[in-house]
């Protein structure tokens, strides 16, 4: 898919988060309260990339989880607006998802701080 193909996909907000590195307002997210079980996609591949049981809530507005799926995400440095944060994107389309911080609460010691426009939950079924 093309970035015109994809403009035409997503939302203007969608677009500016996952394609042109922006954030959506805190506590605005869909996904924020999210508490049903599965797994996490990339809104553009759907790839699969964390899964509901590493989602917390961080107080921060935005959905985090404590880990990614092994190889589902990409780690950059990003120095953008005068602070040097680690960037995470898709690891299979690039498209950006928010950052990670070393500070989180649970054993791993990461807060991966997402945004909900760029994470589409695809639901477990009920197994029962
Ligand atoms: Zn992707």
């Amino acid at each position: 898919m093309n970035e015109q193909e994809l403009k035409q996909k997503l939302t203007p907000e969608e677009y500016h988060v996952l394609r042109e590195k922006g954030t959506e307002a805190p506590f605005s997210g869909k996904l924020l309260h999210e508490k049903k079980s599965g797994t996490y996609m990339c809104k553009v591949c759907s790839s699969p990339l964390f899964p509901s049981t590493a989602k917390f809530d961080s107080g921060t507005g935005w959905p985090s989880f404590d880990q990614a799926l092994p190889g589902a995400v990409k780690e950059i440095i990003d120095q953008s607006h005068g602070m040097q944060r680690i960037e995470v994107v898709c690891a299979k389309c690039g498209s950006h998802l928010g950052h990670v911080f070393n500070d989180g609460p649970t054993v791993t010691g990461k807060r991966y701080c997402l945004n909900s426009v760029c994470l589409d939950l695809n639901p477990e079924e009920n197994k029962k």
